[in-house]
């Protein structure tokens, strides 16, 4: 095992920005070198493979984690850290989608989700900023408010502890008047998702299991019985193989044709004076709109703004997407004047066609999570875990969801093309009348 400099994520401002300065320095991990046997290896080390790898460990299975990069590497360590119940889809579309049996069952895992996340990083005193204060779905419109209302009802059928807010309370605890109302969700609230994801990588470790970080699948087979991983250094087998890479999937498995990934910005403000900062979001909830175009808005723990939208942070489109959230962030909290930003960065959302999370199994004794279309701080952890119940047990009943081919997205890059060009346009021309 070779070892290397702790935060290499430091390297690139652009690729983990706020969240590689200010999370705890991960778990000590090496590059793998020679030949490792284990009884599950796991390929990727965001929160799907380290829940994953946390839960074998704990059950005495010993674990070998393959991970291309660093800890979080991927989306686990650059999102908006919203811990949120469900999909983006209302939990009536989902049961509709899915069916009753199947339907039913993936929102009863998915609405318990934040209080896995939470317990767990209470449980292993994981540094990460943890915030239980719930979450607001704003309306942008109207029409955004209609949409809250029917998930304010479907979620209370489910007996979910969720408060529809009228214009007036909404505006006390965004502090802005801007949005129509909002929904807030008891059950969910903010980590620093990067803390998180190195949070789960040290539990795991502690619990047994070996980490390689820079050490990329290369290529994936299996051979009398076993899985075999190929990397640069070395080779790993074991009966049983996870795959957990997302949207940031190199080489393994057809994983990248199945997800349509677009790319998300966050930007930070310095921490705002107090004065300003006890008028936003006081009470700590995190926070997104209904708008197709999202904006996500959250504090850190040091009290900067973080903001966050559709589109990539390159060279060339920085300025109309840092430019349009200026403008924005003066529609709603004109309190503000004008920001300056002192971190920007962005990460890739892996989408599927119908808006649904995929289970798939691609070979006997290989099992795959992906497609957590931009809810995978909850997905991820809760996916993790089942997938590595599923291994130890067997059991079908141990899953959210059916266990279906991998099925590949159609015109995927078009698709992923149009949503960047769409986020830009509507960027460069929105807000500015
Ligand atoms: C900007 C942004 C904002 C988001 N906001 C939220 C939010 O607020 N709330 C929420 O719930 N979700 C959010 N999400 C979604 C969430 O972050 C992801 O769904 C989740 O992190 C996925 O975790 P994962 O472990 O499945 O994949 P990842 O975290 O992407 O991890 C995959 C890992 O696999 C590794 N890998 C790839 N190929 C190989 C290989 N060949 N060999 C070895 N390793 C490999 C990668 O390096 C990577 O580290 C957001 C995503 C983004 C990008």
């Amino acid at each position: 095992m070779v070892e290397h400099p702790a935060n290499a994520l430091q390297q690139d401002p652009l690729s983990h920005g706020l969240w590689a300065r200010s999370a705890p320095e991960p778990p000590s991990s090496g590059t793998l070198t020679g030949t490792v046997k284990a009884d599950v290896m796991v390929v990727g080390a965001g929160y799907t493979g380290l829940a994953a790898a946390l839960r074998l460990a704990e059950k005495g299975a010993s674990v070998a984690v393959l991970e291309a990069r660093a800890i979080g590497y991927g989306a686990s360590g650059r999102n908006v850290g919203l811990v949120n119940a469900g999909l983006w889809l209302s939990p009536r579309e989902v049961i509709d989608r899915l069916g009753n049996d199947y339907g039913e069952r993936l929102m009863k895992h998915l609405g318990e989700a934040p209080g896995h996340v939470f317990d767990l990083i209470e449980s292993h005193d994981m540094q990460c900023e943890a915030n239980r204060a719930g979450t607001l779905h704003c309306a942008h419109s109207r029409r955004g408010f209609e949409d809250l209302q029917q998930r304010a009802r479907d979620w209370s059928s489910l007996a979910a502890p969720v408060e529809l807010l009228d214009g007036s309370d909404a505006a006390v605890k965004i502090g802005s008047d801007y949005f129509h109302g909002a929904l807030l969700d008891h059950r969910a609230g903010t980590v620093q998702p990067l803390g998180y994801a190195r949070g789960l990588g040290r539990a795991a470790v502690r619990a047994g299991a070996r980490l390689f970080t820079r050490s990329a699948v290369r290529s994936l087979s299996r051979r009398n019985g076993e899985w075999l991983a190929e990397t640069d250094g070395g080779s790993a087998t074991a009966p049983s193989v996870i795959i957990a890479t997302n949207a940031y999937t190199t080489t393994v498995a057809p994983i990248d044709a199945c997800v349509v990934p677009f790319s998300f910005f966050q930007l930070a403000t310095r921490p705002l004076p107090p004065r300003i900062q006890r008028t936003i979001l006081q009470e700590g909830h995190g926070a997104w709109d209904t708008a197709k175009i999202l904006t996500s808005l959250r504090l850190d723990a040091a009290g900067r703004l973080i903001v966050g939208s559709i589109g990539k942070l390159d060279r060339r489109h920085r300025g109309i997407h840092a430019n349009w959230m200026r403008r924005k962030i003066r529609q709603v909290f004109p309190q503000l004047g004008g920001v300056s930003f002192e971190h920007g960065w962005d990460g890739m959302i892996a989408t599927t066609r119908d808006h649904l999370p995929r289970l798939s199994q691609p070979d006997h004794g290989a099992i795959a999570a992906y497609g957590y279309n931009g809810r995978g701080i909850g997905t991820g952890t809760v996916f993790g875990h089942a997938m590595a119940d599923y291994i130890l047990n067997r059991d079908i009943d141990d899953l959210p969801l059916p266990l279906t081919a991998m099925s590949r997205e159609s015109m995927r890059l078009f698709r992923a093309l149009g949503i960047e060009l769409g986020a830009r346009a509507y960027h460069f021309v929105s807000n500015r009348f």
